[in-house]
């Protein structure tokens, strides 16, 4: 799947639409999702055109991989969310309903989350 350069979160990335922004480096922007799903509802995505994980974990450079990582666990550091534990998910392609095609992810914490739903 090619990127679509015209996706929400392309578009916050450019700053051509707002977002509640969390964290920002080099490699990864962070903002509150839209319609949160728990008390602490993070997506944290990479600065690069990704289309989902799979397109990341095969594509992207050795250096993006880690520093993407590196943010999002100093993101849930940042919440608070390292002691009492945190959820990740990302949703890839059609059978996961990812519904926006620039790869992120989720992150829950706030809550005891319960099992983890199919
Ligand atoms: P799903 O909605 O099925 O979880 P995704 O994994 O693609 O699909 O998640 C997209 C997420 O992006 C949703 O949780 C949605 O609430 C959130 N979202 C959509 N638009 C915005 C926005 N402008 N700002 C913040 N979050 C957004």
């Amino acid at each position: 799947m090619t990127y679509d350069p015209g996706n929400i979160f392309a578009r916050i990335l450019r700053r051509e639409i707002p977002a509640h922004t969390v964290y920002e480096d080099d490699f990864a922007l962070a903002f509150h999702d839209i319609a949160p799903q728990a008390p602490i509802h993070v997506l944290v995505i990479p600065k690069g055109p990704y289309v989902s994980i799979a397109d990341f974990g095969a594509t992207a450079s050795a250096e993006e991989i880690t520093g993407f990582w590196r943010a999002v666990s100093k993101i849930a550091e940042e919440q608070g969310l390292t002691h009492e534990g945190f959820r990740l998910i990302s949703n890839s392609g059609p059978n996961s309903g990812q519904e926006v095609p620039h790869f992120h992810v989720h992150l829950f914490g706030g809550k005891s989350l319960g099992p983890l739903l199919t």
